[in-house]
């Protein structure tokens, strides 16, 4: 039986893990033939796997978003086995929060080079495809993974925070030029959801506070937020969901 993304291929960055990883195994079960990419190859080759023996159709791509040469071969991999990506889920990144006169110079670039230029060297290489796709079947989807911290401030946060408004502004932005060309751009806004990003916090002040935000309410799963990217991507190609901040209900 037909399902709502039989015949496109999604390509999904960050997908070792959490939000990216549950969407990729959403996504597939739409009918959407997948691209996983992420660092830790051991992860998405499992991914793949749980994918085909549910009965979809996945590759893996192992490569750091920062790295703009792999970025680029990867999106020829992508053109190669599946003819090119209709929809990308650009959803990799880090959060490295401390106190900003902590200066943690190292963090701070860690979290530029990821969500900022890695999300750029992402667009770069994929939206070509985007854009052929679009001109092909009438519709494509860049849906970019920001969150809430890009509308609000959370002390000790300024620098992720600040990343990720350069992500809700810019897709904002890149409407304008790939709208007319039908290729339908989101950003996703969560709010608390329950993945390894807060693993790699190191400031354990922080690391704490994270850990009793997890007592005093229901934190939303990745499948809340990649039963969302699904959303988007079928529905009529009229319609762009421009922003979507999706909350836990108890976060305020
Ligand atoms: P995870 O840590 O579980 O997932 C992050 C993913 O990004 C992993 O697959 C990781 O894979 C990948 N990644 C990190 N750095 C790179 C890199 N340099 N190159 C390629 N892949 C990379 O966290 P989430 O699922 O929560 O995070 C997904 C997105 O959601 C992020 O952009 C995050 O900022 C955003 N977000 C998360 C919220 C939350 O509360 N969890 C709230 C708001 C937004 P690998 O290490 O294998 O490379």
């Amino acid at each position: 039986m037909s399902q709502p993304l039989t015949g496109r291929v999604a390509v999904i960055t960050g997908a070792s893990s959490g939000i990216g990883e549950a969407a990729a195994e959403h996504l597939a079960g739409l009918g959407a033939r997948v691209a996983v990419l992420a660092r830790r190859a051991d992860r998405l080759t499992d991914l793949v796997a749980r994918i085909e023996k549910d009965g979809g159709t996945a590759i893996a791509i192992a490569a750091d978003v920062s790295d703009a040469a792999a970025v680029r071969a990867a999106a020829d991999q992508v053109a190669g086995e599946f003819g090119g990506a209709d929809l990308l889920f650009n959803n990799a990144g880090v959060m490295l929060p401390a106190p900003i006169d902590e200066v943690a110079t190292g963090q701070w670039q860690q979290m530029i080079d990821t969500n900022i230029a890695g999300l750029m060297n992402v667009i770069g290489a994929f939206v070509p495809q985007l854009v052929k796709a679009a001109a092909e079947r009438g519709v494509a989807d860049l849906i970019n993974t920001s969150s809430i911290g890009a509308q609000n401030p959370y002390a000790n946060f300024a620098v992720y925070c600040a990343s990720k408004a350069y992500v809700t502004q810019l897709s904002k932005q890149m409407r304008a030029d790939l709208g007319p060309k039908n290729v339908r751009v989101a950003a996703i806004e969560p709010g608390f959801t329950t993945t390894e990003l807060q693993s790699h916090v190191t400031d354990p002040g922080i690391s704490e506070w994270l850990e009793g935000a997890k007592t005093q309410l229901e934190w939303l799963t990745p499948g809340d937020i990649a039963v969302t990217v699904g959303f988007i991507a079928s529905l009529p190609a009229r319609v762009n969901l421009q922003q979507l901040t999706v909350m836990p209900t108890g976060q305020t």
